[in-house]
């Protein structure tokens, strides 16, 4: 510990790994305050995720997930008709995660999400960190109504979790049918099509393209054969 500026202390904590000093994390203590074992395993617990997605810059993953690359990469490469759905999946006002708690604890539960979307399915599935806070998973040959149900499973999960030092949050998910004859780019924009309905109405539901179409609650956009799109 030494004194910084007046009524603060500073606590140094080197972070090795095979004996070897990697980091030295400091922390600032202001005016008395003390620091308790439980704030240093807490802080720890912190930076070591903060030093996961670092790692991540490298590795072009999150915690175990694809990136988008990975995605663009298996859009002309992986033989679609082993798969039957793409799922967009979107944590529920997560901006106001950041703006509460700052960006360090939302890079904590974007890691706690991953891990709860890499163990609710399967192997076989690709699960993908899209965006930000966006999530993509593309479901192996599996029934309509089976996929709802896992998805459901799965935004009931992330309803329970019990985010550290946050409670709960939601998640709102969008899924559509990959067909023989559309590309995966074609059909994730349908699964966001259906994840901006969840979004709009309410929020931390599943919804299924196909049905709300069928339904008459989104239209279908004609393609025309000047659109551009990048991964035909
Ligand atoms: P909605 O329910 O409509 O999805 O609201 P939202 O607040 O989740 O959506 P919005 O797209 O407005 O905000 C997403 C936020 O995600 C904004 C951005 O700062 C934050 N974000 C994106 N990537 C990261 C990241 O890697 N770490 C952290 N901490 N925040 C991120
Ligand atoms: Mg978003
Ligand atoms: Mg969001």
């Amino acid at each position: 510990m030494e004194s910084e500026d007046p009524g603060q202390t500073a606590c140094y904590f080197p972070v090795a790994k095979d004996g070897e000093v990697l980091y030295v994390l400091k922390v600032i203590l202001c005016d008395n305050q003390r620091l308790m074992d439980s704030d240093v395993d807490r802080i720890i617990g912190i930076f070591s995720n903060v030093l996961l997605l670092i790692q991540e810059k490298d590795r072009g993953f999150l915690t175990g997930l694809h990136n988008r690359m990975y995605f663009i990469k298996i859009m002309t490469t992986m033989d679609s008709r082993a798969y039957s759905h793409l799922a967009m999946l979107d944590i529920d006002h997560f901006k106001s995660v950041n703006d509460t708690y700052g960006h360090l604890i939302g890079d904590e539960v974007l890691i706690h999400f991953s891990g709860i979307l890499k163990n609710s399915f399967r192997r076989e599935d690709f699960k993908i960190r899209y965006g930000g806070e966006e999530f993509l998973v593309i479901i192996k040959e599996t029934e309509s109504r089976a996929v709802e149900e896992l998805l459901n499973r799965f935004r009931k999960k992330v309803e329970a979790y019990n985010f550290p030092g946050i409670g709960n949050l939601t998640v709102s998910i969008g899924f559509s049918t990959i067909s023989g004859t559309a590309n995966l780019y074609e059909t994730s924009s349908n699964s966001d099509k259906a994840l901006y309905y969840a979004k709009e109405h309410g929020r931390n539901i599943v919804l299924f393209y196909e049905s709300l179409v069928r339904e008459g609650k989104i239209e279908v956009q004609v393609k025309h054969k000047s659109d551009i799109t990048l991964w035909d």
